[in-house]
């Protein structure tokens, strides 16, 4: 293209106010406000003469019709929420990206019904004067762990900073080398120990540490003793750790605080659905543990929060560290947590009206009956015969670090399509109102029924239908 064209086609492109005259743009102008609609007009505009300068693909529409079309759509998206609900096709229960664990209901009325009005957040009723927040979710915590005391603050690395920096701040902390971990995202053992202002003291090796390397890793300088929950990988071979009873034993023989960071901080003994050996937090405290701190959105399968329980001397100092008020938790993490910790007093009941336990728990048989319907409801969906669509069996993970290295047994719809390729019923699944996300293995695009909620099935069925009319 010359630079004659190329100026003539600049000049074809309307001015913003025509553009805002266009009937799709007005009809945007009446659903949002006129800032976002003018934005995304003018990066409308600006990307048709980026695409006539660069002269690449075809050339942009200028007509009132299809440019008017394309900045409402455009204007839709910039007036969208950013945090929306999707469909979690995954297996993954505990899936950090996706939000973590689903509220129970109990816990979303309650939250509603703290929130509408006013509350005791920090008021003592008995006193008739000014009280602490930390007393909401204690007394519960207390009853269902067995421990002393409890704080509840803002996230589990907030716990465990919390407790490193009120205890070890410029004193040493000894941890096996095995348990050096990083959670994902930033949370790396290592980072938050020096930021805490902890030293950090490294024994053993990455595959054994033996009692004898704590004790020589003891000096005068040591301020605790910590055992990190290796979350999200696991050792396998030729290895050997020092169990919490022997850990505790020479904390107590050298009065040294032994602290554990659980992180996922299981209330109940999973065992029954073939999920053992996940030490439960009143199980890590009657073995001898000082403090214990665990997430509040992992396997407990309530709100964000960090909880720390233990020793009442400990959990005070914690408490008083002017650091907790920028850890501090909300109304409505204090009312979904003491909601969801409720239910724990009957397991059976946790298990039933948690939605996290409740995905972990479904039976084999009723994943696969689900699975089918799903497949079934594709298939009716699928007129036109382009799908291949199959149920297999597969595993789920628990994720968010639990259990690493534990898959669940499952049942999994897989869909290829000589039409589609796996990526692009990705991408559109991905891109559809509610985005429904799922996993592309060896050519198939899977969704596992685990983590879908009742009524998704035909969310989903509606996305295949109109992915398939659109081809
Ligand atoms: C998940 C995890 C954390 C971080 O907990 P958040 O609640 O995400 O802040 C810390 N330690 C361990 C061992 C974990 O698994």
């Amino acid at each position: 293209m010359g630079d004659k064209e190329v100026r003539e086609l600049l000049r074809q492109i309307p001015g913003v106010d025509r553009v805002l005259e266009f009937e799709a743009v007005r009809g945007a102008l009446a659903r949002h406000p006129r800032g976002i609609v003018l934005d995304a007009v003018r990066e409308e505009l600006g990307e048709m003469r980026k695409r006539i300068l660069l002269g690449a693909g075809p050339l942009p529409a200028f007509e009132a019709d299809e440019l008017g079309q394309s900045v409402a759509r455009r204007a839709d998206r910039l007036a969208a929420y950013t945090l929306r609900p999707v469909i979690n096709a995954t297996g993954i229960v505990i899936h950090t990206n996706l939000g973590r664990s689903l509220l129970p209901e109990e816990a979303l009325t309650r939250l509603e019904t703290i929130c509408r009005g006013f509350n005791n957040l920090e008021y003592d009723l008995q006193k008739g004067q000014r009280g602490s927040r930390y007393v909401h979710a204690e007394g519960i915590l207390r009853e269902l762990t067995g421990s002393e005391a409890a704080l509840v603050v803002n996230n589990n690395a907030g716990a465990v900073f919390l407790a490193l920096n009120t205890l070890a701040a410029g004193r040493e902390v000894v941890v096996s080398r095995g348990q050096l971990v990083e959670i994902g995202g930033s949370f790396r053992i290592p980072d938050v120990m020096s930021a805490s202002g902890a030293i950090l003291k490294e024994v053993g090796t990455t595959n054994r540490t033996h009692l004898k390397d704590y004790v020589s890793g003891i000096n005068d300088r040591t301020a605790m003793l910590m055992k990190v929950h290796t979350s999200n990988y696991r050792i396998v071979g030729f290895t050997s750790e020092v169990a919490m009873e022997e850990l505790a034993a020479l904390g107590r023989q050298h009065g040294l605080p032994v602290v554990e960071d659980l992180g996922s901080g299981c209330l109940i003994d999973l065992a029954p659905f073939g999920l053992s050996g996940e030490t439960t937090v009143g199980g890590a405290l009657r073995s001898g543990a000082d403090l214990v701190t665990f997430s509040g959105d992992k396997l407990l399968g309530g709100p964000q929060a960090g909880i720390m329980v233990g020793r009442k001397d400990l959990i005070e100092k914690c408490r008083k560290n002017p650091i907790t008020r920028a850890l501090r938790v909300d109304k409505m993490t204090l009312a979904a947590l003491e909601s969801t910790l409720r239910l724990y007093r009957d397991e059976r009941q946790a298990l039933e009206k948690i939605p996290t336990l409740r995905m972990i728990a479904i039976s084999v048989e009723e994943l696969g009956r689900r699975a089918a319907e799903l497949a079934a409801l594709l298939d009716t969906a699928d007129r036109e015969r382009v799908l291949h669509i199959e149920v297999r069996s597969g595993f789920s993970q628990v994720g968010g670090g639990s259990l690493p290295a534990r898959d669940l047994p499952t049942s999994v719809v897989a869909v290829r399509s000589g039409q589609f390729s796996a990526n692009r019923i990705e991408e559109f699944l991905r891109g559809f109102d509610p985005p429904v996300i799922g996993r592309i293995e060896s050519g198939h695009f899977i969704m596992d029924v685990r983590t879908l909620i009742t009524g998704q099935e035909e969310i989903i069925a509606e996305a295949f239908e109109r992915m398939i009319e659109k081809k």
